[in-house]
């Protein structure tokens, strides 16, 4: 499959992506993880990026169509691929149509994850995410909290709260995606292309998902 998952930071669209690409084999493409990794590595993107992040803003456009030229055209990409977090801007999807449309790929849907704003919020601040980045588990520290506090079930790697998943830069990243990314449910929309899922339960999101994507 290849598709566009939208939706505010916390409607589940990592998680949706995860238990998807076990249908298909279609790789979950995260632009935040990407950054993240480029953070963490210290590289020059990372290193423009990061003050962007620990504010909620949105990176540049261009730094992240420069990054997703790349990353689209990479060989995983073959079997399809779930776009998590991107576009975020009208711009960003302006030039993902026409990076498409140049190598010959069309995209199935763009699924909009339409959950409530209290509900993101809660499940934002209360958000944790193993810190080493071939794992990235998430948990919560109220209803999925890990067995031994602070480290990771997996790998036992530290559990840490992101540094953009603070209340003020939480509020922020919502209301940027009111403004900036929210436009894009009927930019897709007026394509024909939306589809939209709002169960509240994870796994009844991902089933939700997956029979939109039959119809
Ligand atoms: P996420 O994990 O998707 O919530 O992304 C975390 C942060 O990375 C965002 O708050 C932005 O600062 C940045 N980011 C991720 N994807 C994009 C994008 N497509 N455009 C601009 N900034 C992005």
């Amino acid at each position: 499959m290849r598709i566009i998952l939208l939706g505010p930071p916390g409607a589940g669209k990592g998680t949706v992506a995860n238990q998807l690409k076990a249908t298909d084999g279609s790789v979950h493409i995260s632009t935040g993880d990407i950054l993240r990794n480029n953070v963490k590595a210290g590289t020059d993107l990372g290193k423009k990026a990061k003050e962007y992040m620990d504010k909620g803003e949105l990176v540049p456009d261009q730094l992240i169509m420069d990054m997703m030229e790349v990353r689209l055209q990479e060989a995983d990409c073959a079997k399809g691929f779930m776009l998590d977090g991107f576009p975020r801007t009208i711009p960003q999807a302006d030039a993902l149509g026409k990076l498409l449309e140049k190598i010959n790929i069309k995209l199935d849907a763009a699924i909009n994850l339409d959950i409530p704003r209290e509900v993101v919020l809660d499940r934002l601040t209360t958000r944790r995410t193993c810190n080493n980045s071939a794992c990235q588990t998430i948990y919560n520290v109220k209803t999925n909290p890990p067995k031994v506090e602070g480290k990771c079930d997996k790998c036992g790697s530290p559990v840490i709260q992101r540094s953009d998943e603070t209340e003020e830069a939480i509020l922020n990243r919502l209301e940027v995606y009111n403004k900036q990314t929210a436009p894009l449910i009927e930019y897709y929309a007026n394509k024909g292309m939306l589809k939209s899922a709002s169960k509240l339960k994870l796994d009844e999101l991902v089933q939700e998902v997956l029979n939109k994507l039959k119809n």
